[in-house]
């Protein structure tokens, strides 16, 4: 049995730190909402007091934060996770971050004698529930294998990305492969239907063409051909809009500061943040397709080469070939 102090235990980390629990290890958690160590406690695991009292309670140190200002205030911060931590501690972030954070609050782990690994995950709270994620990992090889059996209780896939940062850089590309093919699913669909041609034809021919893809056929954005996808139970979260759009801004982080090339990626984040302001961002992200279907005037100046208004019924003709993408607007 291992000893873990585990950090952040919201929609992610409550259930992956109960299947720890339920393969045996002696978890002391912590979050900074009332309630959430508490209920760790009541399902076998332990309640701290403070991060500092879960960071210095285990032999492994999980977090599962929001954002990378947060890592870098659990771990860098006045009694934090660097400073509490028992010595030889191996330390997991799990949460979805920017690759520099990712890459800075290992160097400053590593400075401290710590190894460290950067673990984001695939498969949503389904996946973490049913101890099913991906979980794709950087840091040197010793530390993952050391950290593997326990990140084994956690998801299916485990997956080494290479040095420290890596495992964030994979999870953004990822998702932005995820969020562009998402909308280039939507965008079909709605050409279908203003053709006359059936969600369910399109969706049965792709499904065994060129255009097959997860978004598409295990994640259908319309209603009907996928039973299990969020559209067909109003676009209830399942992955929401809100966190789409922040791992699209984190890959347009990291485009713009190893100057690569993603316009595909930049007019997705575009979208996705012109659906978020729309009050949307709770939304799971395959709704999407609402907006893409009926778009806003606003929409016109991100993807449409034609005029688009609420109202829109019918395209305007098309006037201009379609403009090319601006990378650098949204990076
Ligand atoms: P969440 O907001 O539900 O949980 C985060 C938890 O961290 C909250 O309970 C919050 O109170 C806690 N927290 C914040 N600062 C803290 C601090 N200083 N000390 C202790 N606790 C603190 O978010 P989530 O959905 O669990 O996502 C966590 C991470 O996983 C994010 O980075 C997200 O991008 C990533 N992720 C989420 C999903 C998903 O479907 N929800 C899927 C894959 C990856």
């Amino acid at each position: 049995m291992a000893t873990i102090g585990f950090i952040g235990l919201g929609n992610m980390g409550a259930p992956m730190a109960a299947n720890l629990v339920k393969a045996g290890q002696q978890v002391t958690g912590f979050d900074l909402l009332t309630g959430r160590a508490e209920a760790l406690a009541t399902n076998g695991g332990r309640a701290a007091a403070s991060a500092a009292d879960a960071a210095a309670a285990g032999e492994i140190v999980i977090t599962m934060l929001p954002a990378g200002p947060d890592v870098r205030s659990v771990y860098l911060g006045d009694g934090g996770v660097l400073a509490r931590a028992r010595k030889g501690a191996l330390l997991i972030d799990c949460s979805t971050i920017d690759v520099e954070t990712a890459r800075a609050v290992a160097a400053a782990a590593a400075d401290a004698r710590f190894d460290m690994l950067d673990a984001p995950v695939s498969g949503g709270v389904v996946g973490a529930e049913t101890a099913s994620l991906t979980i794709m990992v950087g840091g040197n090889v010793e530390a993952f294998e050391r950290g593997r059996p326990i990140l084994s209780a956690m998801g299916r896939t485990i997956v080494y990305a290479g040095p420290s940062g890596n495992g964030q850089a994979a999870k953004i590309c990822n998702n932005m492969i995820l969020g562009a093919s998402m909308i280039a699913v939507c965008e079909a669909f709605s050409l279908a239907e203003r053709l006359g041609l059936a969600a369910q034809t399109l969706f049965d021919i792709s499904a065994r063409s060129s255009g097959q893809c997860w978004a598409l056929t295990s994640y259908c954005p319309v209603p009907g051909p996928v039973p299990a996808s969020p559209a067909n139970r109003d676009y209830v979260a399942g992955f929401t809009a809100a966190m789409m759009l922040k791992d699209l801004r984190l890959a347009q982080q990291a485009a713009g500061a190893s100057a690569a090339a993603t316009p595909l990626g930049s007019v997705a984040a575009d979208l996705y943040q012109l659906f978020v302001d729309e009050g949307m961002g709770g939304l799971d992200f395959s709704g999407i397709y609402r907006f893409i279907r009926n778009p806003a005037a606003s929409v016109g100046e991100i993807g449409h080469p034609h005029a688009v208004t609420p109202a829109a019924t019918t395209p305007a003709p098309r006037a201009a070939p379609p403009r090319r993408a601006a990378p650098a607007r949204s990076r």
